[in-house]
This record gives C-alpha cells, sequence and structure tokens, in this order.
C-alpha cells in the first residue's frame, strides 16, 4: 500500500488555533489558585472583550447559550411572551427563549446578507402593533461572521419600543457601518465555543451599553446570591459564570483576534479567487454595510449549473478525509419548533438546500485550501 498522505491529515471546518500566551495565563490561574468561576482573569477578560467590540460592559459566561438565557431574562421575557428570531441560525439562538416558556416567531433571510430579512420585521411589527401582540424581544442572528443590515432593524424595534438582543456568536471581528455588531441592540451575545473565531474551549459573554443590565446578568448568573453575609435568595438563579482557567485562556486568545479575524477572511479570498470561474459556484456575498469576518466561508452550489448538488460535493470531501457542512437548517423546518409561527422561510430553505460551509480555520495553509478547491471541481470532472 502506498501511503497518501494527503487523506491522512483531516481538515476541520474550524478548528482550536492557540497563540501560546494562553497557556501563560493558565499557569497564573494555577500559580495563584484561582481555580473558580470568578477570579482576575475573569475580570480582565471582560474589560478587555468590552474594549476589543466597544461595549460598555460585559459579562464573561459558561456559554454563548447561557448569555442568550440571561438576555431573554433580563428582556423580562415570560412565559407566554413572543420572541421575534431569525429561522436560519444554529439552535442555541432558540432554544433559551422555549427556557424562559415563550414561543419563537421565526422571520426569513434576506439573499444580501443571508440575515433577518429587516423589511419583513418591520412589517410583522406593525401588524403586531395593530393587533396588540408585540413581542417582548427581538433576536437578530449574524450568521457566520456577517451583520444583519441593522440600521432598518434597530429603528423598527426603538419605533415599537421591543428590547433588540444580538447574537453575535459567529460573528466576533465583523463591523457594520464601523461598529461591532452585537454592540448596537441593548444586548449582544458572543461565543467562545471550541470551533469559533476564538475559543476558550466553552465559554460565551454578555455585552450592554447598560451597566445594570450586566450587573443583573452577573447575579442571576451566580445563584441570583442577595447582597448578605449568609446565602438570601429573592429571585431563581443560575450557574452560568465563566471559570478563570478559561478566561484565562480568553485573553491569550483576545490578543491574537485581529490576527485570526486576517486569516479567516485570506481563506474567504482565496476561495472566492479560485472557485470565481467554476459555474454554479457562488460565495457568500459581502453586504455593503460592513466587514465580513469570514468566520466560516460558505458557499451555494446551483446543481443545473455546477452539475452536481451541496451533498456530492460534501460526500466528495469528506471522502478526501475533509469536513464541511450544510448551512444551517433554518429553525421553521425543525421538527422540534414546528409547532411554531414562521414569517416567510423559503430563503432560509433555499440557502439551507444549496450551502455548504467549507473549511475555514485560521490554522489551515494554503495547500489545504487548494486541496479542498481541487476535490470541489474534480467531483464534476472540472480540472
Ligand atoms: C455557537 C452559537 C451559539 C451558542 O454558543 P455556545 O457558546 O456554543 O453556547 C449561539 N448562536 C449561534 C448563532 C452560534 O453559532
Amino acid at each position: 500500500m502506498t501511503a497518501n498522505t494527503t487523506k491522512t491529515t483531516r481538515i476541520y471546518l474550524s478548528s482550536p488555533h492557540m497563540s501560546g500566551r494562553e497557556l501563560e495565563y493558565v499557569q497564573d490561574a494555577f500559580a495563584t489558585n484561582w481555580i473558580a468561576p470568578l477570579g482576575p482573569h475573569v475580570d480582565a477578560f471582560e474589560r478587555e472583550m468590552a474594549a476589543a467590540v466597544g461595549a460598555g460592559h460585559a459579562a464573561a459566561l459558561s456559554s454563548g447559550t447561557a448569555a442568550i438565557h440571561l438576555a431573554l431574562l433580563l428582556a423580562g421575557v415570560e412565559s407566554g411572551d413572543d420572541v421575534i428570531v431569525s429561522t436560519l441560525t444554529f439552535s442555541a439562538s432558540v432554544n433559551p427563549i422555549i427556557y424562559c416558556g415563550a414561543k419563537p416567531v421565526f422571520i426569513d433571510s434576506e439573499y444580501e446578507s443571508w440575515n433577518m430579512n429587516p423589511a419583513l420585521l418591520a412589517d410583522e411589527l406593525d401588524s403586531r402593533a395593530r393587533a396588540g401582540r408585540l413581542p417582548k424581544a427581538v433576536m437578530v442572528v449574524h450568521l457566520y461572521g456577517q451583520s444583519a443590515d441593522l440600521d432598518p432593524i434597530v429603528a423598527a424595534c426603538q419605533r415599537h419600543g421591543v428590547t433588540l438582543i444580538e447574537d453575535a456568536a459567529e460573528a466576533l471581528g465583523a463591523t457594520y457601518r464601523g461598529r461591532s455588531p452585537g454592540t448596537i441592540g441593548t444586548m449582544g451575545v458572543y461565543s467562545f465555543n471550541g470551533n469559533k473565531v476564538i475559543t476558550t474551549s466553552g465559554g460565551g459573554m454578555l455585552v450592554s451599553d447598560d451597566a445594570d443590565l450586566i450587573a443583573r446578568a452577573r447575579k442571576l448568573a451566580t445563584q441570583a446570591r442577595e447582597p448578605a453575609p449568609h446565602y438570601e435568595h429573592a429571585e431563581i438563579g443560575y450557574n452560568y459564570r465563566l471559570s478563570n482557567v478559561l478566561a484565562a485562556i480568553g485573553r491569550g486568545q483576545l490578543e491574537v483576534l485581529e490576527e485570526r479575524v486576517t486569516a479567516r477572511q485570506r481563506n474567504a479570498a482565496y476561495y472566492q479567487a479560485a472557485l470565481s470561474d467554476t459555474p454554479g459556484i457562488a460565495i457568500q456575498p459581502e453586504a455593503s454595510w460592513g466587514t465580513h469576518a469570514r468566520w466560516l466561508t460558505c458557499i451555494t452550489i446551483d446543481p443545473a449549473e455546477f452539475g452536481a448538488d451541496r451533498e456530492h460535493v460534501r460526500l466528495a470531501l469528506e471522502a478526501q478525509n475533509i469536513e464541511s457542512r450544510p448551512v444551517w437548517k433554518p429553525m421553521h423546518l425543525q421538527p422540534v419548533f414546528a409547532e411554531y409561527e414562521s414569517v416567510g422561510g423559503d430563503v432560509a430553505a433555499d440557502l439551507f438546500e444549496h450551502g455548504l460551509c467549507l473549511p475555514s480555520g485560521s490554522n489551515l495553509c494554503e495547500s489545504d485550501l487548494e486541496r479542498v478547491v481541487t476535490i470541489i471541481r474534480e467531483s464534476v470532472g472540472l480540472g
């Protein structure tokens, strides 16, 4: 047998990429015995993250999902309320709505950014206002590293006094008219899961310009302890704080955020150039309002023009030990959310049917990207 080295090293969609500095901070956490869900690295990570995205305040939490849950609670979402949310997203955007006993209402995407269609949202809020059934909150998701078109979304929410929460779990490093998505609504959420732009292995951050909201988030995340020498509780709390050890990793990662984003944008530029003359393949567009951080580079495949569908391409890559993934299956098509209302959904369904996320890690080299492109083209006999 001949060893096939190109086949033996698996290429992942997005794998952790440490800088080396993380370990120094972790060693400090050990040396000072701050092995706890609080400590100096948690405080510093919160300050540094708030500064990096331009938010007033930040609370470090155990996951992005925990941050979304707390944001909903802080927005006053209660049992029986409606929460409007993008349908094209990961289930973690929606599960916390159910934790609150509330009902998601899904909104379709627009092709320009793949994110929430602002006109559909505005119409839905206007008609709900007339019917006296406004939602308690709107949660807009910034997919794959690209901001949604926030100005009209903010305007529609403000017109009706509805709290806007931004799920920016995938969009750290992106911009919207020069600002960071996640800092423009009332609250924003970031994730440091293992496959995100930067990682703490698991973790999240809730940001806001409202100091009271972030203080409330910290309290709820620490079992809702009242200020008293004994354990006093006046409301239900959660155990959602980030470990000081993981915050130490986050500080090291934050120092290289710009480099990581640049590397991902280089991946996208490579794919764009190398696939530009391949019929039926298009890269997720970069909208006019900001910089796409390219957490993942996603393509759409038109089977009529390309000669095969996205599943054919995915399997061809997998056969060569390369991970790729279909674009998120929209929430209105998920069996678990089938009973909830959806406003449109055909654009999201179309992006799911034709969309594929390509290997996009900041630690990929050009020969990895070249392999991916070659396999995509060879899957339909193109040289
Ligand atoms: C990753 C992700 C989350 C959840 O973050 P965790 O830290 O994994 O809990 C939420 N929303 C979106 C869109 C995500 O991609």
